[in-house]
């Protein structure tokens, strides 16, 4: 099992639970987290690649995003 560092909620400061990994393009895969705290939906880029192969890349694709009904 990987251990996935806490990732904070950008908008309060609370701990992101991780919802899903989506795959996505270009060897990243796509991690949404939901904030428990305040129902913050944002996600996460992650690279799957060799990190000496590639630039980091990681960071905040979105600040909100609309939660799927
Ligand atoms: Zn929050």
């Amino acid at each position: 099992m990987l251990r996935h560092p806490r990732t904070l909620c950008p908008m309060c400061r609370a701990e992101a639970v991780l919802a899903r990994i989506t795959p996505g393009p270009f060897g990243f895969d796509i991690r949404t987290f939901e904030c428990p705290a305040c129902k913050d939906v944002h996600q996460l880029v992650a690279d799957l690649v060799d990190p000496m192969k590639s630039p980091r890349t990681t960071g905040w694709l979105h600040g909100q995003l609309h939660a799927p009904t």
